[in-house]
């Protein structure tokens, strides 16, 4: 065991850490404020290879490992949830298409992600009825001559009216799970149809809409993967997407304990520093050590991953506790900042709505439980 990083890890780091102080942060309280997508990052981003940390260098990747990809989403994260969560969404459906795509899906569309040319990727899964259920979902797929012809609507999709590739999951036959394929569609596409941006409670610089599919026709050669195989490409995106979610939890868990560390310094009561009272060292002491904890299980399930080992239960822990979290570490980031904590004026109030979101997305708490749970049974034997 070793918890040293490699010079790549370090490297990756400590750029991801300059741009996140120098670039992103300045932005995050305008880009929630005013629900911004911050286009301009994310050409930065792509000229940095932050949007392919792990994809090879041959499709305009950095090749710098899965760790590499989770140190980087910390420093994002930690300056600004709403930009983190398109960057992982970005580099989840590059690796996608590095995975199952052939040679010339590869070529045409992985180096547009990884540039910062397609601004950004989008993975279109849930629907409004079908969320945590996903082999639900009703959208369809009709093969017409050379063509698939999609109809149906997907909800929730992170940077869906800026994404310039789309990995769209539909129907194309009635036998469940069995019955779902994945397709590349990109921006413009007729039928493609962007539907009006959420008003979220967080995130509130990522863009979510609803992608709604009129006969939206794309060539055969969109297919991504095997036909019939889209729920195993779900299942595989999604625990690759948890050590990102992960990830992006505790950035944003370690940005609220340096701005409550702060605040307990300069902040007096009764005389003295409010982080001289016991109750307040021990609030900052379990959120370190819990923020911690959740470092380590993100950099774990992210090793194994990158050495192909198989990593859902430990991606789906990572995700669960880093998640948990975020949102007991935020809220008591905003009660050490006591009235001022509850406005603007400081970050901690934004930590805490970005945090919210983190135990929904990329499957529920539930979800992980019972993920955990079958891979410890199973386990067992
Ligand atoms: C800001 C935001 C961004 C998102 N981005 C994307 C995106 O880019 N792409 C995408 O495809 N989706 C995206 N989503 C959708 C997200 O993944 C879903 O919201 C999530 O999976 C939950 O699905 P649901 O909202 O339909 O809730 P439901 O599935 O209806 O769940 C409702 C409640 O029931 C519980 N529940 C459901 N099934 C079970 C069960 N078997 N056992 C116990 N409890 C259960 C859930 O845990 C939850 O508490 C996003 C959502 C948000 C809010």
């Amino acid at each position: 065991m070793d918890f040293e990083l490699t010079q790549t890890q370090t490297l990756i780091r400590d750029t991801a850490r300059k741009f996140a102080r120098e670039v992103v942060a300045p932005l995050a309280r305008k880009l929630d404020r005013e629900e911004i997508f911050p286009v301009e990052t994310f050409r930065k981003m792509g000229e940095l290879g932050l949007l392919g940390v792990n994809v090879p260098a041959e499709f305009g990747g950095a090749e710098a490992g899965v760790v590499s990809y989770s140190l980087a989403v910390m420093e994002i994260a930690a300056a600004c949830a709403s930009t983190s969560v398109a960057m992982c969404v970005t580099n989840m459906v590059a690796e996608l298409i590095v995975q199952f795509g052939t040679e010339a899906q590869k070529k045409q569309h992985v180096t547009k992600l990884t540039s910062g040319e397609a601004i950004a990727g989008a993975f279109a899964l849930s629907e409004p009825h079908a969320g945590s259920d996903p082999g639900a979902g009703r959208t369809t797929a009709v093969k017409q001559g050379d063509r698939w012809v999609l109809n149906g609507t997907k909800q929730w999709i992170t940077s869906g009216a800026y994404a310039g590739v789309i990995i769209v999951w539909a129907r194309t036959s009635n036998e469940g799970n069995k019955g779902l394929s994945c397709f590349i569609v990109e921006a413009g596409t007729p039928g493609l149809i962007v539907g009006k941006h959420e008003d979220k409670m967080g995130l509130r610089g990522s863009n979510t809409v609803p992608l709604t599919f009129e006969n939206c026709e794309v060539g055969e050669d969109h297919l991504l993967g095997k036909q019939g195989d889209g729920f195993k490409l779900a299942m595989v995106a999604l625990d690759g997407g948890r050590v990102g979610i992960a990830s992006q939890a505790c950035g944003v868990g370690r940005a609220a304990i340096e701005a409550s560390v702060k605040y307990a310094k300069e902040r007096q009561a009764f005389g003295q520093p409010i982080g001289d009272f016991q109750a307040l060292r021990f609030m900052l002491a379990d959120m370190h050590t819990q923020q911690q904890t959740a470092e380590l299980l993100s950099w774990r399930a992210a090793s194994m991953k990158e050495k192909k080992q198989p990593f859902t239960r430990e991606a789906s822990m990572a995700k669960l506790f880093a998640s948990e979290m975020s949102n007991r570490v935020c809220d008591k980031a905003v009660q050490i900042h006591g009235g001022y904590g509850y406005i603007d004026e400081f970050p901690v109030e934004r930590y805490l709505r970005d945090a919210r979101v983190q135990t929904i997305y990329e499957g529920t708490s539930e979800i992980q439980r019972i993920v955990i749970a079958r891979e410890v049974i199973k386990a067992a034997g």
